[in-house]
């Protein structure tokens, strides 16, 4: 398998092509990544390593969920008090926006380079049936143009227009596979 039909394949996905995993870590590594969580001494760069982790297959999504819980303490933020950055499950849809965004971008990167102007976002059977990518997106084809721009200035650029994107939630398991792969 070399591109993953939805979130839980991820990992397995970069296993077996290394040339994706490389793109993966080198934006893993250099990226922007935003969000007050990530605010103050090296949690960004906690964030980075335990991501990285991930993505060469040393640990898994749950084990990731508890290493930024624990490496990257609420308690060590300067938002420590603030609930609305912390709410439960904070640690999880940290660890599951930034994988998925940094597995798609990087999808969407090896398009680009290698010319394909569309792409595929399957259905994914943990898909929630109400969110606009469920009914705007999945099932259907899209531009790796326009993908990647609204991917990026989001999660790169902390600009948070209003267009539909991947992922674009924090349990969204929509992934972006090549055109010619559906
Ligand atoms: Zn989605």
């Amino acid at each position: 398998m070399r591109w993953a039909q939805n979130f839980y394949e991820i990992q397995d996905a970069v296993d077996e092509n290394p040339d994706l995993r490389g793109r993966v870590l080198d934006l893993v590594d250099t990226d922007s990544i935003h969000g007050k969580a990530l605010e103050g001494n090296g949690r960004t760069e906690s964030l980075r390593d335990i991501l990285s982790e991930f993505f060469e297959g040393q640990i898994g999504l749950e084990e990731s969920f508890k290493a930024v819980s624990t490496e990257l303490p609420q308690g060590k933020s300067p938002h420590a008090h603030d609930n609305r950055v912390f709410a439960k499950g904070w640690d999880e849809r940290l660890v599951r926006t930034q994988a998925s965004r940094f597995y798609n971008q990087a999808v969407l990167h090896a398009l680009e380079e290698d010319g394909q102007e569309s792409c595929f976002i399957p259905h994914s059977d943990e898909e929630d049936k109400d969110s606009s990518c469920t009914i705007r997106l999945a099932g259907d084809e899209a531009e790796v143009e326009v993908m990647l721009d609204r991917l990026e200035r989001t999660y790169g650029q902390a600009d948070y227009h209003g267009k539909v994107k991947i992922p674009e939630h924090p349990h969204c398991t929509h992934t972006i596979v090549p055109s010619s792969d559906s």
